[in-house]
């Protein structure tokens, strides 16, 4: 098995590609988020994987896509499909991805477009790319071969959120699976994903060197917090991203303890409407609806003002950069009984990170100290260090591709399958050919 650490490169080739398998990273390679990766070879066939953006302040994007004709969109979180309006209004590309994938997207991109306004950052599209974007999907179920050019591609569930996807690609030359965000792991609304069989596999490596505690445990450990803060009283704030942690919170908080009042704001609750449009892509759909209509859902101003006497909020954002999570922050943090409960991953300068280091969150522009409990939990719906090496393995691939991980990740998942501690991986800053 030959290991290959992606590197982002500058300046695409303009040489055609004259034999194996070219993989162009335009971002993504050596960071979590920002995706967009060009694989081609020499029958002309040429496709790109993701076009996200990173949503930090202002956002970065990735290097600028070459003329492309076909996109694959593997899921709906932004550093996946930020850009991918841009590629619709600029090269009139097609979009491939789930139906699910594909309804979830318009509701970010929306999102995403009202957020540049507010905070006043240029984005590269407009709304009638927005708008052509919508009507560039060629949707596939899981399963189902489809042509593009002389290669054959198929999706594959790949357990993260609902609609996420695993693309098989079948080249004349080799047989490459591009595992990207993906988890092995059963979560509360999608079934992990399975192995595929492969000569080139492409594999995040967000987690590489850093393992999950055992979900259960962490959901009951979860569930007990919550109930502690409900008993002596207080409310359970907590923040969760959109698509995916806040509908697996709700589907915990169902099972462990429905006698408490949950109520739900934010974005979640459009984008949830989807999922129960799209069974198909659900484990146990029945189970999600029940627990939707056991959750009360915030719909106006009136019902936020409702939801303070609940027992727990579940709203966006995830990372309290903005959103419903401020509003109520701002109106919970003088009862100390109250607590916030983080439920997912902080980035570097987010609203979350900042409460976290220094006890403090800008609540409408003013930093303001916070003096309630807060705890975090890990329930991750991408693969720990041994969910990584287990899939690997029983991929039994040719060549790894690690990317979308930081230096240290990629170094020590790569480190299990050599016999050196801190591997040297083969570094790329021009494109890969495999
Ligand atoms: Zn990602
Ligand atoms: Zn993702």
């Amino acid at each position: 098995m030959v290991l290959y650490a992606a590197g982002r490169t500058s300046g695409y080739p303009k040489e055609p590609v004259d034999k194996g398998i070219r993989i162009y990273f335009l971002g993504g390679a050596e960071e979590v988020g920002n995706v967009g990766c060009v694989l081609e070879d020499k029958t002309g066939t040429r496709i790109l994987i993701d076009y996200g953006l990173a949503p930090t302040k202002p956002p970065r994007y990735p290097d600028e896509c070459p003329p492309i004709e076909h996109a694959i969109i593997t899921h709906s979180h932004i550093d996946h499909i930020g850009m991918a309006p841009w590629l619709v209004g600029s090269h009139g590309a097609t979009l491939h991805g789930t139906n699910l994938t594909a309804d979830v997207s318009e509701i970010m991109w929306r999102d995403t477009y009202k957020v540049s306004s507010i905070e006043g950052y240029p984005l590269p599209w407009d709304m009638r790319d927005l708008d052509a974007a919508l009507d560039a999907w060629d949707t596939h179920n899981i399963g189902e071969w489809f042509s593009i050019g002389s290669w054959n591609l198929r999706f594959h569930r790949a357990g993260h959120i609902p609609g996420a996807v695993m693309v098989e690609i079948e080249t004349p030359e080799a047989r490459i699976l591009w595992a990207g965000d993906m988890d092995t792991r059963k979560s509360p609304n999608v079934l992990g994903a399975l192995p595929i069989e492969c000569d080139i596999l492409c594999i995040e490596s967000t987690y590489g060197g850093r393992e999950h505690p055992p979900r259960p445990d962490e959901e009951l450990r979860f569930v007990q917090r919550v109930k502690e803060v409900v008993s002596r009283g207080g409310l359970a704030l907590i923040p969760a991203f959109a698509s995916g942690r806040g509908q697996d919170i709700l589907r915990i908080l169902r099972q462990h303890a429905p006698h408490l009042e949950v109520h739900y704001d934010g974005m979640g609750t459009r984008l949830t409407q989807h999922w129960l449009n799209n069974p198909n892509s659900i484990n146990n759909p029945k189970k999600l609806e029940e627990v939707w209509r056991w959750t009360r859902k915030v719909r106006s101003k009136t019902d936020r003002k409702k939801a303070l006497d609940a027992d727990v909020v579940v709203t966006t954002s995830g990372m309290l950069d903005g959103g419903p999570a401020i509003w109520y922050l701002n109106r919970l943090r003088h009862d100390h009984t109250n607590a916030i409960l983080l439920t997912g991953y902080q980035a570097e300068k987010s609203g979350g990170r900042t409460l976290l280091d220094t006890g403090k969150i800008p609540i409408y522009g003013n930093l303001t100290e916070i003096n309630l409990e807060i705890d975090q939990f890990q329930l991750s719906n991408h693969a720990g260090h041994t969910e990584l090496k287990e899939f690997i393995l029983n991929c039994n691939p040719k060549h790894v591709v690690f990317f979308h991980g930081d230096d240290t990740s990629r170094q020590e998942i790569a480190a299990e399958f050599t016999n050196s501690p801190s591997p040297k991986l083969p570094y790329n800053r021009t494109p890969l050919i495999l």
